[in-house]
């Protein structure tokens, strides 16, 4: 053991960039996953959004510098030789405005941190987008709910468009990019091993224990098991030491095929629609993915136990987002059978995640992703290795926060708010929204 040795539970998008950040600084970093390669998790399935409608300051600066990894991915990781790499598809994002003066807050935001961004009208949103439905139909409904056709129909008053915005098209391929950044960098991964205990003794992490009996042993342990991570927390017994927890929760998204008349995969943007609580992107294959906005309205199945759940579509929830869908593109060919994924949330309390250290000595996390922090994995390494590297020189993070920089952006995100030990985030939408 040498006190540059680090253990990250965890190769998803989020292990695998605190991984790559950490060997930059000089650690000796090693990733255990449970599963056969690394990004095979939750981020398997994420729909990869990268947008920057978020509730709070901190929320959209992360963001807005996380993009930046997405739009100088290959440069970033540096890698050398043919490499088949994960690409940013920059076709925007739209927030559609229900009243004129909706959304002001975000608008506020974009503008003090220097998003850029449009506001379109209805006749401009729908000469762009020819296919959409240009009326409202909030509040969202489930399909069983007898008046789900029942809309007052008036006319939306536009969108927010911020042309930065888009999605990686494959999540899984930009996690093994990172994972090759690492190993170039001389971290290591163990796959196949189950995390079971987590070594301590003195107030102090001593490394993990493994489903094979063996003993790692590390000064420095990251928990970033996605939806597994209270499973982790509970094992290192630092729950009670947080006031935010998290939790898993089970959600579906579903695949259909653009309408004929019109390439949503070449001409389509993502879309955030409250209205009819979903959002939508394109999909390559000329496919739109929807997933839900989380209204109030939806079930919300939380998971005991990540390891067990169902993993089909349901036929309601399939009905309920599709139709949805056909509110605002009425010509969406619906097919019978519902075809989708089905994956876990590592939800906060507050679904804003939490990027801290714990009240076990070299026990560090980032959890609480909250089914919206693909998108800043890039980011998210990189204030984790500050963090980390600022506790282990003897700062006290939950006196003295970070305040951490982004490279490209140079905006500084108070990482206070991203604390196990905040209050509730008030200014959370309590959905994927953040
Ligand atoms: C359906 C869906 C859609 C999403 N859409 C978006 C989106 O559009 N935009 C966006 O920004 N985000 C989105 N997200 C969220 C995003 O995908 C996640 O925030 C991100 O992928 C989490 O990465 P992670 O590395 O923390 O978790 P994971 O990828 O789940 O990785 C955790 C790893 O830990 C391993 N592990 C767990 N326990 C143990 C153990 N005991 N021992 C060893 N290994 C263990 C697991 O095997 C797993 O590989 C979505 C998520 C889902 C599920």
């Amino acid at each position: 053991m040498n006190s540059k040795d680090v253990v990250i539970v965890g190769a998803g998008v989020i292990g695998c960039a605190i991984a790559l950040h950490l060997c930059r600084k000089g650690y000796r970093t090693l990733n255990v996953d449970r599963n056969p390669a690394a990004g095979f998790g939750s981020t398997a399935n994420s729909c990869a959004v990268v947008r920057f409608s978020y509730s709070t300051a901190n929320g959209i600066k992360l963001a807005f510098e996380g993009h930046h990894y997405w739009k100088h991915w290959a440069s970033f990781l540096g890698l050398e030789g043919a490499v088949d790499y994960a690409k940013y598809v920059q076709c925007g994002h739209l927030v559609v405005k229900t009243s004129a003066d909706d959304r002001q807050d975000l608008l506020n935001h974009y503008r003090s941190i220097g998003v850029p961004f449009e506001e379109w009208s209805r006749q401009k949103l729908l000469d762009r987008l020819p296919i959409y439905d240009g009326d409202r139909h909030a509040p969202p409904k489930r399909v069983d709910d007898p008046a789900f056709w029942e809309d007052r129909k008036e006319p939306l008053a536009g969108a927010i468009f911020t042309p930065d915005a888009g999605y990686v098209n494959d999540p899984q391929l930009a996690t093994q990019n990172l994972k090759r950044a690492v190993e170039t960098g001389g971290g290591r991964f163990l796959l196949k091993r189950t995390v079971t205990g987590i070594r301590q003794s003195d107030g102090r992490v001593r490394g993990v224990i493994l489903d094979s009996g063996e003993e790692l042993r590390s000064g420095i342990v990251v928990n970033a098991a996605g939806p597994h991570s209270f499973v982790i927390n509970r094992m290192a017994g630092v729950e009670d030491g947080m006031s935010i927890k998290t939790r898993a929760l089970r959600r579906e998204v579903h695949h259909l095929p653009s309408p004929e008349e019109f390439s949503f995969q070449d001409d389509g943007i993502v879309t955030s629609d409250s209205n009819i609580g979903i959002y939508f992107k394109p999909e390559p294959g000329n496919r739109i993915t929807v997933g839900s906005g989380d209204p109030a309205c939806d079930d919300n199945t939380w998971i005991e136990n990540p390891d067990e759940f169902d993993r089909n579509v349901s036929e309601l929830q399939w009905q309920t987002q599709v139709f949805r869908l056909s509110k605002r593109i009425p010509s969406i060919p619906i097919t019978n059978t519902g075809t989708g994924v089905v994956d876990l949330y590592d939800v906060a309390d507050d679904w804003t995640p939490i990027y801290d250290k714990s009240d076990l000595g070299g026990f560090y996390m980032a959890v609480g992703t909250s089914g919206h922090q693909f998108k800043n994995a890039g980011v998210v390494g990189a204030l984790m290795a500050e963090l980390i590297d600022a506790c282990e020189s003897g700062n006290d993070q939950d006196k003295n926060p970070l305040e951490f920089t982004g490279r490209y952006t140079n905006l500084t995100v108070d990482t206070a708010a991203f604390s196990r030990l905040r209050a509730l985030n008030a200014e959370s939408s309590f959905s994927v929204r953040g």
